[in-house]
């Protein structure tokens, strides 16, 4: 089944979107992490500020969601992690993709704003190797592994680069595709973020790919 917009088109309808941006502007500003979560309106989205109960600096609670949603924002502030993290991927896939909480869970999107208004936006490129995936390391009875095997690679005190490839690293065959985008600059659009190993010295490294259609 062919999903109802490809990655990079949603990627390029959003950068355009003034809501998408006003709402990710709020969220840049605040001093706690807070959420909102979006529901397909029109030819955008309806926002809807999502109690995170019980959420603390690099928590994801999303047990107040209640009904399907098309994708949730939320920001980390100056305190968090320089990236999606570990949690954020359990809390997406516990919170919403366990309890059918994803609308459409091809085209669903996870955002996160950080101080310096830097954007990643996760999306289920492939659904089928995402809930393999996510099973086999985000579940209850898989997750402390996953932690104790990708958690010492992530650290507040890392560099945003640092950060972006320890979390590159954990998307591998994941079904997932991280994109990024610079708020201050969304005309420019995302780059969708891949790994690819040096010939020379096989170390890792990000590659950017422009969206452009
Ligand atoms: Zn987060």
């Amino acid at each position: 089944m062919t999903p109802p917009d490809t990655t990079c088109a949603q990627s390029e309808r959003l950068k355009a979107d003034p809501d998408f941006t006003n709402s990710l502007t709020q969220l840049k500003n605040m001093l706690s992490e807070t959420g909102y979560t979006m529901v397909r309106s029109g030819g955008g989205y309806s926002y809807s500020v999502l109690s995170m109960q019980g959420a603390t600096q690099n928590t994801l609670d999303l047990i107040n969601v209640t009904s399907p949603i098309n994708g949730f924002m939320h920001n980390h502030t100056s305190a968090g992690e320089k990236s999606l993290t570990l949690t954020d991927l359990a809390g997406m896939y516990n919170g919403l993709y366990l309890r059918n909480m994803m609308a459409d869970p091809a085209s669903f999107m996870l955002a996160v704003v950080f101080p310096n208004g830097t954007i990643q936006v996760l999306r289920i490129a492939d659904v089928i190797t995402y809930a393999n995936w996510a099973n086999n390391h985000l579940s209850p009875s898989t997750y402390a592994a996953f932690l104790t095997n990708f958690g010492p690679n992530f650290s507040p005190l890392n560099s945003y680069d640092q950060q972006r490839l320890a979390l590159l690293n954990v998307l591998k065959n994941s079904g997932l595709t991280l994109f990024e985008a610079d708020l201050s600059n969304m005309p420019a659009g995302f780059t969708k973020l891949e790994l690819t190993q040096d010939d020379m010295t096989g170390q890792n490294l990000v590659v950017k790919i422009k969206c452009s259609n």
